[in-house]
């Protein structure tokens, strides 16, 4: 007869880096521990990742510097408690990394909005890949973990007992054109909305300025912003530059999307150190030694999600959430460049910490509704810049996510980081706080400290 297996101390759901880095942490503190990913956990955002993850290591850097350029980035949102925590933290999360196994390149790069050099990176532009291929391997190798690639969970219902740790990503890929894995589509936010948890800041998602525009199979492949901090420029259908290439994403997304022939010309960058970058645009028939390659942007990562304190408790008991599903407020309006998978580190850590002397998970949870592909109607009314009657449209869209992230919309009368407003272009300081979504509740701002 075939045992009933036991139920773990700890469900993490999601094998990118915040899922592993949470499920390691719970199991070397002597958890047992399950990881059940939807998808082998090389398609995940974690995977893809290219540029790096942001520490201050340089000798003329301090946590304190990170953090003041992650509060600027954030455009007056970032819960500074969050920011903190989170720049504190990443030295020892990257020493950590370099502990398990992953090499880093020598040297610190620069990226937008970084006031110093301070992104650690991997392979070139590979560092997901060496980061959640070494986090994925330790897992495995791991007594008390259990890895379970190809399971999706459609409920919360059937964890009950278990610490549930939601580690499922963003929802970046609800957009047709987008920089994220086709899984990307925000499944830990509605099933922890349908156990009653608070939900924030959906409206925010970032737009990333240099996707591949490519009729070929390689649509919105990302082309890091690594690669104009180190040189690459950006050139309209005349070759002239029109926007300096590392101002804030935002900014340079805009000027991007307003030039139907946007390229980003490699030819000053020492392209060998990027080499799968650059064998995916062999692949894709481009020659950018030769000439300057077609861009445009893309959904690239969503701020908005699952509201937690800063050891990841939801508003739901024996519920955690971690990296993108979840919404700290770390942030703001805008994400610095590399500071999400630093996130990740930071925050799937202390999840697993957390979940492990918590209590156990026991709500009530309805089953997610069958999904329908809202892409082309986010892409038209919730893009790069949005107005009141797009997003009003969005209100009757069949997908409840959908319906949140219009309404958050909606109520954010203002344009503030990564969300342009037409018909309010400024930033009004009475909005100066997070839109929360409770369950069957209308949006509301808050404060956070
Ligand atoms: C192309 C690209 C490049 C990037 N480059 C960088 C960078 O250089 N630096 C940086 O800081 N950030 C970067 N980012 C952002 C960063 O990679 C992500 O924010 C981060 O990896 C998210 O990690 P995560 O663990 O939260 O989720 P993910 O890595 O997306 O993992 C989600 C996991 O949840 C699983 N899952 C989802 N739904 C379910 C379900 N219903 N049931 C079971 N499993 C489920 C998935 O299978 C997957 O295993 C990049 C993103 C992209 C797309």
């Amino acid at each position: 007869m075939r045992q009933k297996r036991q139920t773990p101390d700890v469900t993490v759901v999601g094998a990118g880096v915040a899922g592993l880095s949470a499920a390691l942490a719970a199991a070397d503190a002597g958890a047992s521990v399950l990881v059940l990913a939807k998808a082998s956990h090389t398609s995940s955002n974690s995977y893809a990742a290219q540029g790096g993850v942001a520490a201050a290591l340089g000798a003329d850097d301090d946590p304190a510097l990170h953090a003041r350029d992650t509060l600027a980035a954030g455009r007056g949102l970032c819960r500074p408690s969050a920011v903190r925590l989170l720049t504190e933290e990443a030295p020892a999360r990257i020493a950590e990394l370099q502990d398990l196994g992953v090499a880093f390149d020598d040297g610190l790069g620069r990226e937008g909005g970084h006031s110093r050099d301070r992104v650690v990176h991997a392979g070139g532009a590979d560092t997901g890949r060496a980061i959640a291929g070494v986090l994925a391997a330790r897992a495995r190798e791991h007594s008390r973990i259990r890895l379970v690639e190809g399971e999706r969970i459609t409920t919360l219902a059937t964890l009950r007992g278990s610490a549930v740790i939601l580690a499922t990503g963003g929802y970046a890929a609800l957009w047709a054109r987008t920089t994220n894995p086709r899984g990307a589509v925000g499944d830990g936010l509605l099933l922890a909305h349908a156990a009653g948890a608070a939900l924030a800041d959906l409206e925010l998602v970032q737009f990333h300025p240099t996707a591949l525009r490519d009729d070929n199979g390689h649509d919105g492949f990302l082309l890091s912003e690594a690669l104009r901090g180190a040189g690459a420029t950006l050139l309209d259908d005349g070759g002239e530059r029109f926007v300096d290439e590392l101002a804030p994403r935002d900014v340079v997304a805009r000027a991007v999307a307003a030039r139907a022939g946007a390229r980003l010309d490699l030819r000053p960058v020492e392209r060998d150190r990027y080499p799968t970058l650059m064998a995916t645009l062999a692949e894709a028939g481009y020659d950018p030694a030769d000439e300057p390659v077609p861009v445009s942007p893309a959904a690239h990562y969503a701020i908005g999600g699952i509201v937690t304190n800063l050891d990841a408790r939801t508003s739901v008991s024996g519920l955690y959430a971690a990296g993108e599903c979840a919404c700290t407020g770390v942030h703001g309006a805008n994400r610095l460049a590399s500071n999400s998978l630093l996130e990740c580190l930071v925050f799937g850590r202390r999840a697993g910490l957390a979940a492990l002397g918590g209590p156990r998970f026991d709500a009530e949870a309805a089953p997610l509704d069958p999904a329908c592909d809202p892409g082309a109607e986010l892409w038209r009314d919730a893009g790069l810049i949005r107005g009141a009657q797009g997003l009003g449209r969005l209100l009757d869209s069949p997908h409840p996510l959908v319906r949140g992230i219009a309404a958050c919309g909606l109520a954010r009368e203002e344009s503030r980081g990564v969300h342009f407003r037409e018909d309010f272009p400024v930033e009004s300081d009475a909005l100066a706080g997070h839109l929360v979504v409770q369950p069957g509740r209308e949006p509301e701002l808050e404060p956070w400290s």
